[in-house]
């Protein structure tokens, strides 16, 4: 594996009560793991780990506002834009998520939504976090046009004719869904998660072993690498599959929220998770999370949390984003799982 340079410096610089300074040295750590991860699909330290730093400078941030620059990878969305792909400048950003740790930090989110909201909590449309990476397509009078990666929100990357290989993305939009789109709207970007299913990620990770070459570390990673691929062909042989949830411009259809707009997603023929729960207590929410952590390892695909949005489109807009997340949403993270742990340890492919 690839040894981190700045690793020691920022090992060092914990031990120093100058919170600057280590503020300084996570920075570039976090930096320099965001690029493995982004620019490379090829993570050397476990989420988990990369997270504990993230949250570290967080909370220094948090103590010491002053010390907060634009930079700061806490105020940003993660990616990366390479120059293998030409750039796509999104018409309206692509957001990450806020986390919420465990049932604790949900229900505080839960109880700043409620209070956003008059006092009582809205409904809210319980989603599963598919582990893959982010993807939006471009309908123009109906038909595919484009897709692009999140890259740092902003600017992501043109992978239209690798995504034209994934054989769940509807080339064209099903004649019955178009009547719900708002008049005078020509282009439509619709947005979701490309994923590798476990079984072909435990394949091509077999065949790379075999053929003496480095694995992926993870199906995350393996589908972020399998999309930015130079040759289309190698896209197609990858086996990636959709999840579509999101739409960029909620103005240009009919649909006044999250659950109308799945609903939708399906009818126009893409490929919606099916489980989804619209929910109206907290109770029903965290409920919702437990049963799917229960359910997690039987799924064929990774999931990586339960993502929770208030529902109504009128009442996201009031609520607005943060520089790098939606107010209205937060993922529920599950807790790592063992082999990820292992990481450090491995060779991962580049
Ligand atoms: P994220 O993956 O935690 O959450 C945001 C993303 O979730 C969205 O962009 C969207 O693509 C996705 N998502 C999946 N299902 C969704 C749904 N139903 N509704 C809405 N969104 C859904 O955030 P991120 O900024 O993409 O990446 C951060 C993650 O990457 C962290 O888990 C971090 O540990 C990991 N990371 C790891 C390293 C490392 O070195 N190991 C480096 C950088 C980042």
């Amino acid at each position: 594996a690839e040894q981190n340079p700045l690793f020691d410096g920022a090992e060092l610089a914990k031990a120093t009560s100058d919170p600057a300074a280590r503020a300084e040295a996570l920075r570039r750590e976090i930096e320099h793991h965001s690029y493995q991860y982004y620019a490379l699909d090829a993570p050397t330290i476990s989420d988990a780990a990369f997270d504990s730093l993230m949250r570290e400078l967080r909370e220094i941030e948090a103590a010491h506002p002053e010390l907060v620059t634009a930079s700061s990878p806490t105020q940003r969305v993660g990616g990366y834009v390479g120059e293998q792909f030409a750039p796509v400048v999104h018409e309206r950003r692509m957001y990450s998520l806020d986390n919420a740790m465990d049932l604790d930090e949900l229900d505080e989110w839960m109880e700043r939504t409620a209070e956003a909201c008059g006092g009582v909590l809205p409904p809210l449309c319980c989603e599963l976090k598919i582990d893959g990476s982010s993807i939006a397509l471009t309908y123009e009078d109906g038909v595919l046009v484009r897709a692009a990666t999140r890259g740092d929100g902003t600017t992501g990357e043109d992978v239209t004719v690798n995504m034209r290989t994934v054989r769940d993305v509807p080339l064209r939009l099903r004649e019955e869904a178009r009547a719900s789109i708002a008049p005078g709207v020509e282009a439509l970007e619709l947005r979701g998660e490309v994923y590798m299913p476990k079984k072909s990620f435990e394949a091509l990770n077999a065949a790379a072993e075999e053929e003496g070459r480095a694995p992926f570390a993870n199906p995350r990673n393996a589908a972020a690498g399998s999309l930015r691929q130079k040759d289309a062909a190698v896209t197609k042989m990858r086996d990636l599959s959709t999840f579509m949830y999101a739409i960029a411009d909620d103005g240009a259809l009919e649909v006044e929220g999250q659950w109308e707009l799945l609903q939708w997603l399906r009818k126009a023929g893409f490929h919606v998770n099916p489980d989804v729960r619209l929910c109206t207590t907290a109770e029903e929410v965290r409920g919702f999370c437990r049963e799917c952590l229960e359910r997690r390892e039987s799924l064929p695909y990774e999931i990586d949390g339960v993502v929770v949005k208030v529902n109504d489109f009128a009442r996201q807009r009031a609520m607005g984003f943060t520089a790098r997340a939606p107010r209205w949403a937060i993922a529920f993270k599950f807790p790592p799982e063992e082999k990820t742990t292992l990481l450090r340890d491995i060779t991962v492919q580049v």
